[in-house]
């Protein structure tokens, strides 16, 4: 009994991402300078920090969007971007990048659906042509995961026929459509209009629930503070403040986080 329970407290415990002095440069701006987190299966981690401070560059170097310049940055425990082989470092073909970023799935601010495609099209299409799904097989993945995020009816419709809120549900389904073990969210309710931010974050928060491991950038704090399990306040590359959630949002200890939530809260 005692071990079963340590066995699943180490499987639950386990780093999905595991970030150490991670620095990011452009040109001669370091936007990141140093960012140390774990999210670990199953959590919520929610970045929140001024416009520039860093939270999509952070994002885009889990995905290998980026190429980091300094620090060390692991997911699922296999460093980004690299392979190790006899204590050195190889940098990862374009393919190799690809199969380490299909674990990964992303939704931005915007829904870049695939415009010329039906919403089933546009779940289809990945799993199709890069994971090799059989077609069938897409499909029914599909229609499950358009039931999930509450959209069955809009199977057939075009994206362009839908409201920012239903893309955007769209687009969280197209991402589950890989089966990532990790989604990372870039502010996906900003471009929103008010009243279809809630569907949005239902469907989150629902993800969350069923165990899903996330990273979201996001100025919603409520839903920062009912979901997340951890909490940072990024400012100028730099993690400022973290925490639970509700502690940070509730009690926050640094000038700069209290300046920040007196302008958002
Ligand atoms: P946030 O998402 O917190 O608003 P970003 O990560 O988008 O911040 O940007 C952090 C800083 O990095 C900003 O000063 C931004 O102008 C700069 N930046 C981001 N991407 C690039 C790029 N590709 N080239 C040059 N500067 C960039
Ligand atoms: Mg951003």
């Amino acid at each position: 009994m005692q071990a079963e329970r340590s066995a699943a407290g180490a499987a639950a415990s386990e780093a999905i991402v595991e970030a150490r002095g991670v620095k990011k440069r452009f040109g001669r701006l370091e936007v990141l300078k140093g960012i140390t987190m774990d999210v670990r299966r199953g959590e919520v981690a929610v970045l929140i920090g001024p416009s520039g401070s860093g939270k999509s560059t952070f994002l885009r170097c889990i995905n290998h969007l980026e190429r980091i310049n300094g620090g060390t940055l692991r997911v699922r425990g296999h460093l980004v971007g690299y392979r190790e082989r006899d204590g050195k470092l190889h940098e990862l073909r374009e393919s190799e990048i690809a199969q380490q970023r299909r674990g990964i799935g992303m939704v931005f601010q915007r829904f870049n659906l695939f415009p010329h495609m039906t919403v089933l099209e546009n779940l289809c299409e990945a799993p199709i042509h890069v994971a090799g799904v059989r077609p069938a097989q897409a499909r029914a993945t599909a229609l499950d995961l358009l039931e999930r995020v509450g959209l069955p009816d809009k199977v057939n419709a075009y994206p362009g026929k839908l409201s920012g809120g239903q893309q955007q549900r769209v687009a969280i389904a197209r991402a589950l459509a890989m089966n990532p073990e990790l989604m990372l969210f870039d502010e996906p309710t900003s471009a929103l209009d008010p009243e279809l931010v809630g569907d949005v974050l239902e469907v989150m928060k629902q993800l969350a629930e069923d165990g899903m491991t996330m990273v979201v950038v996001t100025h919603e704090m409520g839903f920062a503070r009912e979901v997340g399990d951890y909490l940072a306040f990024m400012d100028g590359g730099v993690i400022v403040e973290e925490g639970r959630p509700a502690d940070v949002l509730g009690n926050p200890q640094e000038p700069r986080t209290q300046a920040f939530l007196s302008k958002v809260l």
